[in-house]
This record gives structure tokens, sequence and C-alpha cells, in this order.
């Protein structure tokens, strides 16, 4: 058997992952989007290296777009296998992809009235919320450790990653010429004792692991729980400078965590008296989903729901529905706290807060979560003193903070946490994945130091024969 790498292959977004079967039958593990990446990632997105006819399984680790985002193409160009994935995930899945198609289609259309104007051919979506519907008929639920055979050759089992609602580690034991190879794919691993969520769960000894890597090279350490640093910079900028805190996040997972955070703050009546708006419609779906799956939370969630039924919403706090809404936040001078996605500043409304609010250095942007280094959200982590935003140059004069601890990726520590359940000795070869190269290639050496021999870092489509 072969594994071929068509995406998260020395970077972080459109994690694809396709085992070949020595009788050619083909799985297919996430089908993520290439984000932040600018025309290359429209090109990546367009190809993905393989025929999506002679695919026969996909599972899918969790929910977010750069796992998921391409499904309702790779329907489209003939998938028709199911899609297994745990049902938190289904649901979370569901309305990302039709977010997604909607903004496909609204770009497609906007870019179409200028290439109407000039005479130029006229671009179709990469998808069509129809497309995205069709797409998630395919879905089929397996919850965590439950064994699942796909054919008796193909035996899956999912446990908790502890990275988002819903995320998963897949794990495969494929039989070929009567011998079993376990093949497990991390998908992203998330941090032990997650404000919300439960570890990352251990796993049977693998034959070979496909790694994830974001934070190879990186322990998140800041000082003091997430709460008091929230709490400072709102004071600073909100009480003090009497400006407003604009903070781009993940409409899932990042966004239910600042609110959690927030809500803490309010039990123990410290949170100042403002307006907190999460402006992203896509977030108060998430946030239900959150609440309709408490199965998920971890044991201190469990016990702030003993004394406080919502743990994700506290006073001030307005979900903002319309664009009209959202512009008219720009117009109002009052100091507020804008949580808005999308969580690198490439897209969405969040965009807008940052390019009205970025003049004055009353403001805080504060990024709360992994940033590509391209996208905005980057630039601005990265101290630039001037943004492109919109196609225009924008002096940097707010003030742009970050609480990387916030981040849903676990650390070189957390990543070695979950490999300690294996014996390296048995494990033949890991794959990492889902990384930058210069943070894989240091972590490689991390992994060597710990016992596994055989540290491999594919490129974009290259195959691997399993032996
Ligand atoms: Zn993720």
């Amino acid at each position: 058997m072969n594994i071929t790498f068509h995406g998260a292959a020395r970077n972080v977004t459109g994690s694809k992952h396709l085992i070949r079967l020595k009788d050619e039958t083909g799985i297919l593990l996430d089908c993520g989007m290439f984000q932040g990446m600018g025309d290359q990632s429209e090109d990546l997105n367009e190809h993905f290296g393989f025929n999506p006819k002679k695919v026969d399984y996909m599972v899918l680790s969790h929910a977010h777009i750069d796992h998921c985002g391409l499904i309702p193409r790779l329907a489209a160009e003939g998938y028709d296998g199911p899609i297994y994935c745990t049902s938190a995930t289904m649901d979370l899945t569901r309305i990302l992809l039709m977010d997604s198609a909607h903004i496909q289609m609204q770009d497609v259309a906007y870019d179409n009235k200028h290439r109407a104007r000039k005479g130029q051919p006229l671009l179709e979506p990469l998808y069509t919320d129809e497309q995205a519907m069709e797409a998630l008929r395919l879905f089929k639920i397996v919850e965590y450790n439950q064994e699942f055979e796909i054919t008796p050759q193909i035996k899956l089992k999912l446990t908790d990653a502890g990275h988002i609602l819903g995320s998963a580690s897949v794990h495969l034991a494929i039989t070929e010429d009567g011998k079993t190879t376990n093949i497990t794919f991390s998908g992203d691993v998330g941090r032990y004792d997650d404000m919300l969520l439960n570890d990352p769960q251990p796993f049977a000894q693998a034959d070979y692991i496909l790694l994830e890597s974001t934070y190879g090279d990186s322990l998140h350490k800041d000082i003091g729980p997430i709460e008091d640093t929230l709490l400072e910079i709102i004071k600073q900028t909100c009480e003090v400078k009497g400006g407003k805190v604009i903070i781009p996040a993940f409409s899932v997972g990042r966004t239910q965590e600042l609110l959690y955070a927030l809500n803490a703050l309010e039990l123990k009546g410290v949170l100042p008296n403002l307006h907190y708006y999460v402006d992203s419609p896509l977030s108060e779906k998430a946030t239900e989903v959150l609440m309709n799956h408490p199965e998920v939370y971890n044991k201190q969630v469990k016990e702030v729901l003993k004394t406080d039924a919502n743990p994700f919403g506290f006073k001030g706090l307005r979900f903002i529905q319309s664009t009209e809404e959202s512009k008219a936040l720009n117009d109002d001078p009052r100091p507020c706290v804008i949580i808005s996605s999308s969580g690198m500043a490439e897209a969405g409304r969040v965009k807008h807060h940052i390019k009205n609010n970025i003049n004055s250095n009353k403001n805080t942007i504060l990024m709360v979560g992994y940033c590509e280094p391209n996208s905005l959200g980057g630039h601005l982590l990265n101290g630039d003193p001037e943004v492109h935003i919109f196609g225009e140059m924008y002096k940097v004069n707010a003030e742009v903070r970050s609480i990387r601890s916030m981040s849903a990726h676990g650390d070189y520590e957390d990543l070695l946490h979950f490999l300690a359940c294996q014996n390296p000795e048995n494990v033949k070869e890991i794959y990492l994945v889902h990384g930058e190269y210069n943070v894989q290639q240091h972590f490689s050496k991390t992994l060597k130091e710990n016992g596994f021999k055989n540290v491999e870092i594919p490129y974009q489509h290259q195959k691997i024969e399993l032996k």
C-alpha cells in the first residue's frame, strides 16, 4: 500500500492524504481547503492531484475548513462514497460548509461583475450551496472509541484529539495479504488541560503515524491564566484609552473559548461593563452546536454548568447577524470588544473591523490563534509597521497583542505527550504533516532524540510506499 500527501505537506492548510491499497482501494484522510497562500491557494484548490472517482472511502478528522473545506468539490467531481466522522464534527461541518459555499458564491459574483464589464470570461465558484448540501448526504457517524468495520480488511477507530468540538485522531487497521498495518493520523492535536475540551486520548500502537506539527518547535508560555491577560487588555484599551478591542477568532473553538473566559470573569464579578459583540453569524451557530454536545466538555466546564446554565453567555454579550448591524459598529464611537472571524483575519467581517480601527492607537487588535505568516493576521503578529487591506496600505497604529496559549494546537511538549502511549521502537515511520517546513525540520530532530528512528517530511503530492 502507499500514501500520497496531497495537502498540508510542508504547510498548514489543505489537509489531504490518500492511502491506496494494493487492490486500488482508495481511502482519503481529510479533504481540506488551502488558505492564505494567495493565487497559489486557488490553483491548489482547483486541482486535487488525484481522481475523486477513484476514492472509495473518506475519513474526516475535524470540521476546520482546512480539513473539510473541499468536500463539496470532491463530491461534485465524482466522489460518492461515505465520509466517516463523529456526530459533533458532522454538525459543525454542516454549518461551516454552507457558510464556505456562500463565501465562494459571493466572491465569484463580485469578481464576475468586474469581469463582465471588462468583457473577460466569467469565473465559477469552487462549489455552490447546492453542491455542499449534496456532499453532506455522504456523512456517516462513527463515534469516539467505536470499532468500526469499513470492510473486513479496513477497520476504523476515532479517538478524541482534544483540538475542537468533535475532533478526532484516525486509526486504521488495514489487512493486506494476511498482514495488518496500523496507521494513525493524528488530525490536529489539542492541548492537554484545554479550557473546554478533554485531553487528547492515548491510542493503540501504530506502525505508521501521520503527525501534525504546527507548533513542533514552540512552547506556549503565557504568564497567568488567559482570563487575566484578557481582562488586562480590555481594561487598558476600553477603560483607560476609551478604544475598541478587535479579536479575530475562528468561529469554531476560539470564539467559544473567549466567551467562556469572559463568562468566567463575569462569574468572578470583574468583567467590565461594556458591549461585547460576536460579529459572525457562523460563530453563533457554532456556539449552539457546542451547547448541543455537552459530552465533549471537560470536568471544569461540567462543574461550571452546575451553577451556570449557559457558560458561554454573560451580560453585555450580543451576537450580530446582519451586515447592516456589523457596519453600524464602525460608526459607534463607544469602547467595546468585537470578536469576529476569520481567525487569520484573511477574510470575513473582522477584516473590515481591522481596517476601520487600525489607524488609532486607542484600539487593540488581539490575536488569539495561529496565523499563516502571509495572512493579514500573520503580518500583524510579525509587527509589520504597515499592512495591506483590500488592496490599500494601512499604518499599524493600533496596538497588536497576542495570547499564544489560546492555540487549539498543542505545542511540542503536548505532541510528545500525545506520542507517549507509543513504543518508539515499534513505530516504523512518522510522517510530519500540517506544519511549516523549518518547524518540521526542528521537530524531526526532537522526535529522533525521543527515540523515533524514522521521521519524514513529505512534500506536496509525494507518494510513499508503506513496506
Ligand atoms: Zn484544526
